[in-house]
């Protein structure tokens, strides 16, 4: 299915020229951080948003993230109605395990309350917002790669993206490109990636080396972060965990 998004031309631009290992892994930091800041705003006093924090809610890192935002008052609001949505929830199951006969039906009862527990974790608000940005992003990088020619040879030549952010990339340019361009598109990405995970590895080897009392003296060649970098060209930053599907 084709869509018709607009175009983040400008974010995209920059990030490109940002020369990191992962511009999208730059974008959805900061989409994150856009996102907790949103949640602990004044939007919160608003009944539309309180309504779909207490239903939804956040994945346990972006709730963590919104415990350490420095923002008590909204917070703390925000918790006492998700608390109530809570107890409407728990309370039959709890009121399940204290009547329960032996240990079966309590064990059972109990099992019943954290699989509710577990359906209420589900679905995350911050990663809704940063996976709605995220498509945009890889749509139009897909999109400016295909008809921006000074683009794609920028993109060709910089330091492309974490494994991770490659896999979105690719899935979402379906929804932007077809046929031969869809294909030239996924081929032109993936040969990125392995070039830069070579890269990526070469430096992480000649970091190895430059432990060798023989190699003490020689040039770090950019190599002093390598091992981080090794690490996080695989898994990206910034992800998105559990979107709310509404
Ligand atoms: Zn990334
Ligand atoms: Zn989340």
């Amino acid at each position: 299915m084709k869509l018709q998004l607009q175009l983040e031309t400008i974010p995209v631009w920059d990030g490109l020229k940002e020369d990191s290992e992962c511009f999208l892994c730059s974008l959805m930091k900061k989409a994150e951080e856009d996102g907790i800041r949103y949640y602990l705003s004044s939007a919160v006093m608003t009944p539309e948003v309180r309504v779909e924090m207490n239903r939804y809610g956040f994945c346990p890192h972006h709730s963590a993230l919104l415990a350490e935002g420095g923002k008590p008052q909204s917070l703390a609001l925000a918790m006492d109605t998700y608390y109530d949505e809570n107890k409407k929830v728990f309370t039959p199951h709890i009121e399940n395990v204290l009547k329960a006969g032996n240990a079966r039906k309590t064990m059972k009862a109990a099992e019943a309350l954290f699989e509710a527990a577990h359906e209420r974790e589900k679905g995350c608000l911050v990663c809704a917002r940063m996976d709605e940005r995220l498509l945009r992003y890889a749509y139009t990088i897909a999109s400016l790669w295909n008809t921006d020619m000074d683009f794609r040879k920028a993109l060709e030549d910089s330091k492309g993206f974490c494994l991770h952010h490659t896999e979105a990339l690719i899935r979402t340019a379906e929804k932007a490109l077809s046929g031969d361009d869809l294909a030239a598109f996924c081929k032109s990405m993936v040969t990125l990636l392995q070039k830069n995970l070579d890269r990526v590895q070469h430096d992480d080897w000649w970091m190895t080396q430059k432990y060798k009392s023989e190699n003490k003296d020689k040039p770090w060649n950019g190599a002093e972060d390598a091992q981080k970098r090794a690490v996080y060209k695989l898994i990206g930053e910034g992800r998105v965990i559990d979107p709310v599907r509404k």
